[in-house]
């Protein structure tokens, strides 16, 4: 198949180049999940026997690169990769590669991704290679034996090493951790003071209720709004400005310099200013994170059509995005039947 040129005839005469949705706001952000398998099973994320897609249910590498290099013609700045754990996928360099060549041409501000970390260490170099200058690694504890619980035998050496790689490389590295009642929350102010000793950003996450695990969520919730009164009560929070156009909150904490970031998906306060949405690595586009909307660019592909038809797919999708979400932590059954590990984070 040949790559979705952004600079064709028919992706110029396909329309104005700013996604628009119904409510006025601009598409600017896409994440893409290039696989729903991960080495990892974290509990709030996946139930310990997961069934993953078949293959011919995913989309090639070619047809990840279709679909975002259209995002990218309809005025798209920003891609994240992610997964399940994007850096499992057999080939994702070449994909990493592929988009590459839209920061090359100026027609995208920013490449990312989002990974557990523990294949970093082989693919770090590589990645500040192709132009990508910032990762996000999801650590929700230091301590070995608490890792490897909640991760359901993952090795916190190997994600550590990927840290200290990507550092090496140049990358700039954020820290996400979920915030677990239970777990994790009396040990998350050392995991803050560690990640801003070494000069990397770190964003807490409350759980989503995202598809069935084993766990009880309303067990595992921890409002940021309480953890954050904790975290005051011996730190200086001073809230910054910065607005990403997602749930994210950020603040600088006097005490250890870094910047602290809080994703609330539970409160409404950022659907306003919503910028994003989300390829899964089925192809289905979900213009919001929280709802069941979905649109099925698979199809759209396979079934033959051209740049064009692709593109005008994309459009009637998201001016068909939804004005709020819908969590709510209370309920018993998940607010959305997919896993984060479907969706991408
Ligand atoms: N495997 C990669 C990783 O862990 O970073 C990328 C995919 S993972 C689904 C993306 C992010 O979603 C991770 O930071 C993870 O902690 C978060 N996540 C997964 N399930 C979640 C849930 N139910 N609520 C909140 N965050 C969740
Ligand atoms: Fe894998 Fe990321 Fe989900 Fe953990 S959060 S199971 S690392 S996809």
């Amino acid at each position: 198949m040949t790559p979705y040129d952004a600079s064709s005839p028919q992706a110029a005469k396909a329309g104005a180049p700013a996604l628009i949705d119904g409510f006025g706001r601009t598409v600017s952000y896409l994440r893409v999940s290039v696989t729903d398998r991960c080495d990892l099973r974290c509990v709030y994320c996946m139930a310990e026997h997961m069934t993953f897609l078949p293959k011919a249910e995913v989309l090639t590498l070619e047809e990840l690169d279709r679909i975002a290099s259209a995002f990218v013609s309809l005025g798209v700045r920003k891609l994240r990769i992610t997964g399940g754990e994007p850096l499992v996928r057999k080939g994702v360099m070449g994909l990493v590669e592929a988009l590459s060549r839209h920061l090359k041409s100026g027609a995208l501000d920013e490449l990312t991704l989002t990974t557990n970390g523990t294949r970093l260490g082989e693919f770090a170099g590589r990645l500040a290679d192709l132009g990508v200058q910032r990762v996000n690694v999801s650590l929700d504890t230091l301590k070995p034996d608490l890792f490897r619980r909640l991760t359901r035998g993952g090795d916190l050496s190997k994600v550590l090493d990927g840290i200290a790689a990507a550092k090496a490389a140049g990358l700039a590295v954020k820290i996400n951790a979920v915030a677990l009642k239970t777990d994790n929350a009396a040990e998350l102010p050392h995991l803050i003071a560690w990640a801003h000793g070494q000069g990397l950003d770190m964003t807490l996450i409350e759980t989503m209720p995202l598809g069935e695990v084993e766990a009880d969520r309303t067990d595992q919730f921890l409002s940021l709004r309480d953890l954050r009164r904790d975290l005051e009560s011996f730190w200086t929070l001073e809230d910054l400005p910065l607005n990403t156009g997602g749930p994210a909150r950020y603040a600088r904490i006097a005490e250890t310099g870094g910047r602290l970031g809080f994703i609330t998906p539970l409160s409404h306060n950022f659907c306003e200013a919503c910028n994003r949405v989300r390829l899964t690595c089925t192809g289905t586009l979900h213009t919001c994170l929280g709802r069941e909307d979905a649109s099925d660019l698979r199809a759209v592909i396979r079934s033959g059509a051209d740049d064009e038809g692709l593109v005008q797919a994309i459009r009637w999708a998201v001016d068909a995005k939804p004005e709020g979400h819908d969590f709510q932590i209370a309920r018993a059954a998940p607010a959305v039947a997919r896993h984060m590990s479907t969706t991408g984070g």
